[in-house]
């Protein structure tokens, strides 16, 4: 949509959640005139893709897709941006809604100009949960290289130690206030898109498949911090006991989704997800041995569908149907042998690898911590879009598991939607 600011603006528009699907909700919303308020709980915008190294079936790094987003954001004028930002509470119909917005303090203010004195100075190291806790950052940080807002946080485990005088000390812009406490704001607005995506299912929750009791099995988002450029071993894959080149890596996918005891639903993206990762390992390691088990593999439509014979072709990868009984270690060398029944041929199959990654799927982030608002949940705890009631509409994975190009497509469509209820009112 083209910036338009003669369109017509019968009231405001709430985004909750600044993934890539809130991000396209607020951008379409706003450059046609309408003002947005744009609300995120974590310190950053981005969700999830700025976790990933590439997105499919490019492979271009988040960054290309999401800094053209933030540019657009900050040449907006009708957009309001609220990072560490929560929805507390929401009253009101349709084209009429009040909302309360809980803001958590950042304790760093617009003057930070990222300069690091302040993590410098920090003593306190906390686990890291962009790079899911594999590694540590200080109390003052930024939460990843590429952070937007680029600004630091500190801890609020910090607050009130001397490590919290330590980096206010060390900030030559008097950036640092360590007096900023939580508020509550009031808004009012005439629609609300509720973006809050997916969160990864709990691979500790699939006892046979040794996630948490083995360090060298872990999971496809683990996989993506791993080869980040900008996750903890700068791009290097490395063996997380003992830091190995890895020369055999085995996939189990459907690690807990289309299984009645976990996620009974597909989740679309990972068996894509695991054909990219095949490309990611085949760059750093030309001979390594790729084995992806797999019930069926999904790559719906033809792009997809290239993309995976493309990774067919490869000689050192290998597809094996097949569902996976038991991923368990070796004693004493780390090695993971992964245990699974050949669908094709009956034989059982023991392969041992150097490590193990297991592909789980997307799981609502509202079906944990359901919002306080008046949505109907299907029973995996997608939100529904009820089209007849309006006024409020999920967008991208809130709403179904979805790739970035079908989150993106849904949510235009929802800022669309959004922008009939104020114009209906
Ligand atoms: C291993 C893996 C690899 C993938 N690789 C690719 C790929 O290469 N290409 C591709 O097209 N897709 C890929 N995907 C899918 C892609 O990650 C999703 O399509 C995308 O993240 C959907 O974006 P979203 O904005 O809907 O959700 P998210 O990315 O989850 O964003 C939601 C945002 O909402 C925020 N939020 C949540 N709850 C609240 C709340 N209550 N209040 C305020 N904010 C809130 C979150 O903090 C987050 O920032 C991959 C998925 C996996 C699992
Ligand atoms: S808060 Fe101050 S010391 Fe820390 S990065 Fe920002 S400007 Fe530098
Ligand atoms: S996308 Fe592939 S790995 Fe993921 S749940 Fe569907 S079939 Fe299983």
């Amino acid at each position: 949509m083209a910036n338009n600011k003669a369109a017509p603006s019968g009231g405001s528009i709430l985004v909750v959640g600044g993934g890539i699907s809130g991000l396209t909700t607020t951008l379409e919303a706003a450059e046609v005139g309408y003002e947005v308020f744009l609300i995120e709980k974590n310190p950053y915008l981005g969700g999830r893709v700025s976790q990933l190294k590439q997105y499919f079936p490019k492979l271009c790094p988040p960054t290309c897709g999401l800094e053209i987003n933030f540019r657009r954001l900050k040449d907006n004028p009708n957009i309001n941006v609220f990072t560490m930002a929560e929805v507390e509470k929401v009253e009101g119909t349709p084209g009429n809604y009040n909302v309360s917005i809980k803001l958590k303090p950042r304790y760093v203010n617009e003057n930070c100009t990222c300069c690091g004195e302040c993590a410098s100075a920090c003593k306190t190291e906390i686990l890291n949960e962009f790079n899911f806790n594999m590694d540590k950052h200080k109390g003052a940080y930024l939460p990843h290289e590429m952070a937007f807002p680029s600004r630091y946080v500190i801890s609020p485990q910090i607050i009130g130690s001397e490590d919290a005088r330590l980096c206010k000390d060390a900030c030559k812009y008097d950036a640092v206030d360590l007096d900023m406490s939580e508020k509550t704001i009031q808004i009012s607005v005439g629609a609300i898109v509720w973006a809050t995506g997916w969160e990864p299912y709990d691979a500790g929750k699939i006892d046979n498949l040794g996630f948490g009791k083995y360090k060298n099995i872990i999971t496809n988002m683990m996989l993506e911090r791993l080869a980040s450029d900008n996750g903890l071993t700068k791009g290097k894959i490395l063996r997380p006991s003992d830091d190995k080149e890895p020369q055999s890596i085995a996939f189990v996918q459907c690690a807990g989704s289309r299984d009645e005891n976990h996620l009974p639903y597909c989740s679309y993206i990972c068996c894509m997800a695991s054909l990219k990762h095949a490309t990611y390992i085949r760059a750093q390691y030309p001979d390594a041995k790729i084995y992806i088990f797999y019930i069926d593999l999904r790559t719906p439509g033809y792009r997809y569908e290239k993309f995976y014979k493309k990774i067919k072709e490869d000689k050192n990868t290998f597809f094996v149907k097949g569902k996976v009984a038991e991923v368990m270690e070796e004693s004493g060398s780390g090695n993971i042998t992964v245990v699974a029944e050949n669908a094709v041929t009956g034989e059982k199959i023991r392969q041992t690898v150097d490590m193990a990654v297991l592909a789980t799927g997307m799981q609502p982030t509202a079906l944990d911590s359901k919002l306080p608002a008046d949505l109907n949940y299907n029973e995996d705890g997608f939100i529904i879009n009820d089209f007849e009631k309006g006024g409020m509409f999920a967008a991208g994975c809130a709403n179904k598991t979805a790739d970035v190009v079908s989150s993106n497509q849904n949510a235009t469509g929802m800022a669309l939607k959004a922008i009939q209820t104020l114009v209906r009112r």
